[in-house]
């Protein structure tokens, strides 16, 4: 039996927990940690966006002082069709790799977090408050985050937010948003040997869709994040072809840019597409930026050398995450994703996450809060 630091033993028990999204639910894994960081002075609050799939807030402080905020997500992706060479589940440790679902995406983070939390914790004064974030529902659109930001009141303020995706412990200043559509149109069916006599659905979307090719998003690219981008992903008509189909969906992948209002794009795509077009949202997640230059970014990044070999560099992440619901909802407060774990390891067969930075990350946390907190080193 290794030996592991308590970071990758809890790790390996938040991995025990069938969280699968769809397919397993969050209750027990949010209730365990629950209790430990109510066991560690935390105060602790629940709130389900469905039956057994809740989301917590711990909190300590007295809310005088903007909080320092740690947040991610126990769900995890499915297991996928090809069979796992480790138990998904058991959080096997082979050299310096934990295995199992949700190892990198994001259990290791999640551990690393409420470690250093709960480090930090006896230390603050009683007016330096710390939030912890952890929700459901994340791969399938922020649900959770979302919740919470609708529920503003249980989020508490926060000066400045850590999202622990993996990231491989670099700091990300954004990503892109997601706004995926669902545009059905409706025709009238009809013997296909007399199209005449009814009204053809595929036509409708087909000439829409062209439309789409040419989607003009009117704005420039942004200098770290790019250019916005659309793509017709599904295309579905029709039920046999003798008859004139009365229905056809698409489905629209569209990412966003920081100042690109998603409610204002759906109105433009609506326009695009035409009045008869029946469109609704199926995921929406704001892009995500903050500018390197901010002071607390600037301070984060000059914690990093020891941990990644180098002062870091404005970079950005291609999914998106649980920060930009939770910037919204903190006014913009600066928010930064680092956790370990590779992105390009997540959601695969036989995920894993070097337990090495599993480790390195909560030392990251701690770092980050002792000088939130004008605290001294300590290890
Ligand atoms: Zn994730």
């Amino acid at each position: 039996m290794t030996t592991t630091s308590p970071t990758v033993s809890l790790a390996r028990t938040l991995i025990g927990f069938d969280t699968r999204n769809p397919g397993g639910d969050e209750s027990a894994c949010i209730e365990y940690l629950c209790h430990h960081l109510r066991d560690a002075g935390f105060t602790v609050e629940l709130s389900a966006f469905a039956e057994g799939r809740p989301s917590l807030v711990a909190r300590r402080g007295s809310g005088d002082r903007p909080a320092l905020c740690f947040a991610g997500h126990v769900d995890t992706v499915p297991l996928g069709k090809a069979p796992w060479r480790t138990d998904p589940f058991g959080g096997e440790i082979e050299g310096d790799r934990l295995y199992g679902r949700g190892a990198c995406d994001m259990k290791g983070g999640i551990a690393a977090m409420v470690i250093a939390a709960c480090r930090v914790a006896p230390r603050l004064a009683a007016n330096d408050d710390l939030i912890l974030v952890i929700v459901a529902g994340e791969e399938t659109g922020c649900l959770g985050s979302r919740h919470l930001a609708e529920h503003r009141e249980l989020l508490g303020d926060a000066g400045a937010v850590v999202v622990g995706e993996p990231t491989g412990n670099y700091p990300l200043v954004g990503h892109k948003g997601a706004l995926w559509l669902s545009a059905r149109f409706r025709g009238l069916t009809a013997h296909g040997a007399m199209p005449e006599k009814g009204d053809n659905a595929v036509y409708k979307a087909a000439t829409a869709v062209g439309r789409l090719q040419h989607f003009d998003f009117g704005m420039p690219p942004h200098p770290h994040l790019g250019g916005p981008s659309l793509n017709v992903g599904t295309f579905h008509g029709g039920l046999n072809i003798n008859s004139v189909p009365d229905v056809a969906e698409i489905g629209i992948d569209i990412r966003t840019m920081p100042g690109l209002d998603h409610n204002d794009l759906t109105r433009m795509i609506q326009d695009c597409l035409g009045s008869e077009a029946e469109v609704s949202r199926l995921i929406d997640v704001n892009a995500l930026w903050t500018p390197p230059e901010h002071p607390w970014v600037q301070t984060v990044f000059r914690i990093m050398p020891p941990f990644i070999g180098e002062t870091p560099t404005p970079r950005t992440v291609a999914f998106f995450t649980d920060g930009a619901p939770l910037q919204a909802a903190y006014g913009g407060a600066p928010t930064l994703i680092l956790g370990p774990g590779a992105s390009t390891i997540a959601h695969r067969t036989d995920e894993f996450c070097p337990v090495s930075e599993i480790d390195a990350a909560a030392m990251i946390y701690q770092r980050i809060a002792e000088q939130w907190y004008e605290l001294p080193a300590s290890d």
